[in-house]
């Protein structure tokens, strides 16, 4: 273990989660799990409990975007959910691999990438808490994350009917002066158009599952996984993100 070295403190993050949120009540400790290291909780925090639209949004199921991590913190700073929190159950998982942000790796203190990981049958416990909290059903998940070899934003789409369709061009229209789109054909290995990897997969058919998909094996409406480029400064990053927050409500209403 000493060759790896700590870079964040996740007790720092939760006092920072007590200090900004005007309802510290509403940081709830699920559950705690063991690592050589030290003792992680996975915590959520539930804001307009009993609003008949329930919304998920998530961060750092890959401990080195801490990018999605700040986004929630600001998010709650903001108060950006007061424009929709009158029809809106939010649900936020501030930090799903908090051993992975402390030490800023990827994967958690076995080594696993979570997000690959949604479909085994004995999943890693930060994955069964996901999944516990996927499982109540959503209409709306979001999970954010960052990907420091894209030039631009990009996201993943995937939603049941075309109802909701053109929430991602959406999303990324709105970005617009903020951070530039990803436009290539392909990106991190799949088609995409104008900066949405949208394509109808076959869900049951698939070998793995990130989070986004066993939402959508749930029912959830639609799913989005959002990249910030981490080229970009956090203040840019942090901004993209919550703009895109913004306009994902704003189009699901
Ligand atoms: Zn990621």
């Amino acid at each position: 273990m000493s060759d790896i070295k700590k870079i964040h403190s996740f007790n720092s993050l939760i006092n920072r989660l007590k200090n900004i949120t005007t309802h510290p009540e509403s940081i709830e400790i699920i559950t705690t799990y063991k690592t050589s290291v030290g003792d992680y909780p996975l915590i959520k925090i539930v804001l307009g409990k009993g609003k008949s639209l329930r919304a998920l949004i998530s961060a750092g199921i890959h401990g080195d975007e801490p990018g999605g991590i700040e986004s929630i913190l600001y998010y709650l700073k903001n108060k950006e959910y007061l424009d929709y929190i009158n029809k809106w159950e939010i649900t936020l998982l501030p930090c799903i691999n908090p051993y992975g942000y402390e030490f800023g790796t990827r994967t958690n203190h076995q080594g696993k990438d979570l997000n690959r990981l949604f479909m085994v049958k004995e999943p890693p416990l930060e994955v069964s808490f996901a999944q516990s909290i996927l499982d109540t059903g959503f209409n709306l998940i979001i999970d954010l994350h960052e990907d420091d070899e894209s030039q631009g934003y990009y996201l993943y789409q995937n939603g049941l009917g075309n109802k909701y369709e053109r929430i991602g061009l959406e999303i990324l229209n709105s970005l617009d002066g903020i951070m530039p789109i990803n436009l290539e054909s392909e990106i991190a290995g799949s088609q995409a158009y104008q900066g949405v990897i949208g394509k109808k997969l076959d869900i049951p058919s698939m070998d793995w599952w990130p989070m986004a998909l066993y939402g959508l094996s749930k029912g959830t409406q639609m799913c989005l996984t959002l990249e910030t480029s981490s080229l970009f400064d956090m203040e840019i990053r942090i901004s993209a993100h919550l703009t895109a927050i913004k306009t994902a409500f704003k189009h699901f209403q």
